[in-house]
């Protein structure tokens, strides 16, 4: 049985646990193979109706925000990792109640709150982030290790003799890569923190490792982890976000409108701008299903949204069939980075978050209305 994408409700994401749990058995395979721990990276995917599946596999959540810790203690439960580029104090207590590791960007947030930390009540292990300026990301919006970046500590900044009650080093250069990328990024770190790693207790090595894509050489990563385990004697973590998450969910939007304006053009009720943001900012083109790049196939349609923003378009995209008004298209990939940076800009309703298992087929998990709308702007 597939997905009835005709009888989804539009807009829609769908999530398919099937795929989701082939993702986790991948990362727990990780774990197995080495001990290290595997989290959620939340900024990617937050769809906490499935955080139960998802906590099956995984050790626990990486946050980036009071909101996201929260969010991954009452539906994980499990370990809960925080990380930001600055704490805001009056959010710091709360933060204490649910963080397991909080990582801090700067030696100057960590002397404002050490002493809040040790006075807490429950144990909780801090560590910094290190900029090891060595990225082999190119695009300079997704880059922590561009020039003058506010992403970690530099080796030149590292102040030797204040790391009493650190326990970790935290490290986050990555963006969809593979373990290449890694090996090369340890290589730097080992050159530039070596020398303190042995004072620690563990070493968490961000994200954006793309695990689960299907050319991912895992032997590399493992390689990576048990060396970092045998040479150091460190725990080691990651927390990727992407790899969770990576095509296992779709976007269901319905042909609005047809026009020309020296090529054909399709309105559809899915916006970039308001549900899949990533299309324009990062950029990139999602694929949809049955659809071709322009020309492959015998009609071509730029796709746009029913938003007033000009720039509001998907991409142009070939069928083989003329498109009409109703139709569905169903675009790919689109758990991640989506639901967790949709708004509401010009009043376009949310789309519904759905997942789907073969059990139960589709289900529909929360729907959107003008509330969602109104209640965010005054
Ligand atoms: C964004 C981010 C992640 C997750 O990155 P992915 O590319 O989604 O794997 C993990 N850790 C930190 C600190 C991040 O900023």
């Amino acid at each position: 049985m597939a997905i009835d994408f005709q009888a989804a409700p539009s807009p829609s994401y769908i999530v398919d646990e099937a795929l989701l749990t082939r993702n986790l058995e991948i990362l727990q395979q990780v774990e197995a193979r080495t001990g290290a721990k595997v989290l959620l990276a939340q900024k990617a995917f937050s769809m906490f109706a499935l955080y139960p599946l998802i906590g099956k596999y995984l050790s626990g959540v990486a946050s980036s925000s009071l909101f996201e810790a929260r969010l991954g203690a009452e539906e994980m439960g499990k370990e809960v990792h925080i990380y930001a580029p600055a704490f805001r104090e009056e959010e710091f207590d709360e933060i204490l109640r649910y963080a397991d590791h909080i990582v801090f960007n700067s030696f100057s947030q960590w002397d404002k709150y050490k002493d809040r930390v040790r006075a807490a009540s429950r144990k909780i292990s801090c560590g910094i982030r290190v900029n090891p300026e060595y990225s082999e990301v190119e695009t300079g919006l997704y880059d922590p290790c561009a020039p003058y970046s506010r992403m970690g500590v530099t080796a030149a900044n590292f102040q030797t003799d204040d790391l009493e009650g650190i326990d970790g080093l935290h490290f986050h250069t990555l963006c969809e890569q593979n373990s290449d990328a890694l090996a090369h990024t340890l290589e730097a770190v080992e050159e530039k923190f070596g020398r303190y790693l042995k004072q620690m207790k563990w070493i968490n090595f961000g994200g954006g490792h793309h695990i689960t894509r299907s050319d991912y050489a895992i032997d590399t990563l493992i390689g990576c982890i048990t060396r970092m385990q045998e040479r150091y004697g460190l725990e080691v973590y990651l927390e990727p976000g992407e790899a969770v998450a990576l095509n296992a969910g779709y976007f269901v939007s319905t042909v609005l409108d047809i026009v020309h304006n020296g090529m054909d053009l399709a309105i559809l009720d899915s916006s970039a701008t308001c549900h899949m943001p990533d299309v324009l900012e990062m950029p990139y083109r999602p694929k949809i299903i049955g659809a071709g790049e322009p020309g492959e196939y015998a009609y071509t349609y730029r796709l746009g949204g029913p938003t007033c923003l000009a720039g509001d378009v998907t991409g142009d995209y070939s069928f083989k069939k003329p498109l009409q008004v109703g139709d569905r298209l169903v675009f790919c990939d689109m758990a991640i980075y989506s639901m967790v940076k949709n708004n509401t800009f010009n009043g376009i309703p949310l789309p519904t978050i759905a997942s789907y298992n073969a059990a139960e087929g589709l289900c529909v998990i929360r729907r959107f209305g003008y509330e969602n709308f109104k209640t965010r702007l005054s």
